[in-house]
């Protein structure tokens, strides 16, 4: 079921009243994208082991370590397939300078859940 709290990000209100995340950034971002930005996403691995008592899963030491965490794609790259933009030199330019950036640590990750939510 879709919920209509404006405070989800995937509410399918369209005129709900709240177009900004708690992060300060667009709520969605391939329907809100400002003018001249582009959505470039990445996707990080966060690894998981069975606890100790085998009751649950825990977050493994490998994606706590203070390092970036993985890319999930297999070329490791940012990607821009779902822009919208158009603008396909400045488009890959915001990719490739979203590239240069280290993925989160898990520790930065663990932060940005928190101020997304
Ligand atoms: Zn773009």
């Amino acid at each position: 079921m879709m919920s209509t709290d404006p405070t989800d990000p995937w509410t399918n209100d369209d005129d709900d009243d709240v177009p900004m995340r708690p992060d300060g950034n667009v709520r969605i971002a391939w329907r809100d994208l400002p003018a001249g930005r582009h959505f470039i996403e990445q996707t990080a691995l966060v690894y998981l082991r069975l606890s100790d008592d085998g009751t649950h899963w825990i977050v493994d030491t490998t994606s706590v370590d203070g390092y970036p965490l993985d890319s999930a794609y297999d070329d490791l790259s940012a990607q821009r397939c779902e822009c919208p933009c158009g603008q396909e030199a400045a488009c890959e330019a915001a990719r490739a300078a979203a590239d240069r950036l280290p993925l989160p640590t898990g520790r930065e990750l663990a932060a940005l859940i928190i101020d997304a939510l």
